[in-house]
């Protein structure tokens, strides 16, 4: 387990599409372990592999207000619905944060470390986050999909100074 360094945009490595992981060894256990070290370190609330700059379909998002991890091993979208507006930030873009329309609801098949297969549904943040991470897996970044732009002053006022 270790902290990794963040790529950050413009990278090559953020901008292609990820290779599927074909057998869950040690390697794959220890990229898990190593997102979520990363994670932690720089408190987000997702990452991918290629973000510290494995490309590999591999993914981790906090779920809920319990921030339950969720692994994603060769995640694929089943189903999505719903539209929504919100806000997103992505580790790779430090000071950027902007609108994004995303599903509001997202069906999602993938794989845990165990190598079982699972399925899972989630709703507005998480179905956000979930879908942020998989965009990664296909080189998509989320500067792509911004609506809006917000700077850091209307963040603040949106979520209020923390003392
Ligand atoms: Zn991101």
């Amino acid at each position: 387990m270790a902290i990794k360094e963040v790529v950050e945009h413009p990278a090559k490595v953020l901008s292609e599409k990820c290779k599927e992981v074909t057998e869950i060894n040690e390697e794959i256990i220890t990229l898990l372990d190593d997102l979520y070290d990363t994670m932690v370190e720089h408190d987000g609330v997702g990452i991918a592999a290629p973000q510290i700059n494995v490309p590999l379909r591999v993914a981790i998002v906090e779920l809920g207000e319990e921030r339950d991890v969720l692994e994603m091993i060769n995640p694929t979208v089943i189903e999505t619905s719903g539209a929504e507006v919100d806000i997103e930030g992505c580790l790779s873009f430090p000071n950027l944060f902007g609108e994004v329309e995303r599903p509001t609801y997202v069906k999602i098949e993938a794989c845990d470390r165990e190598g079982r297969v699972y399925e899972l549904e989630a709703g507005g943040f998480d179905a956000r986050a979930i879908l942020h991470e998989i965009d990664h897996l296909d080189g998509i970044l989320f500067d792509s999909k911004l609506i809006r732009v917000v700077t850091e002053d209307e963040l603040a006022q949106m979520y209020g100074e923390e003392e």
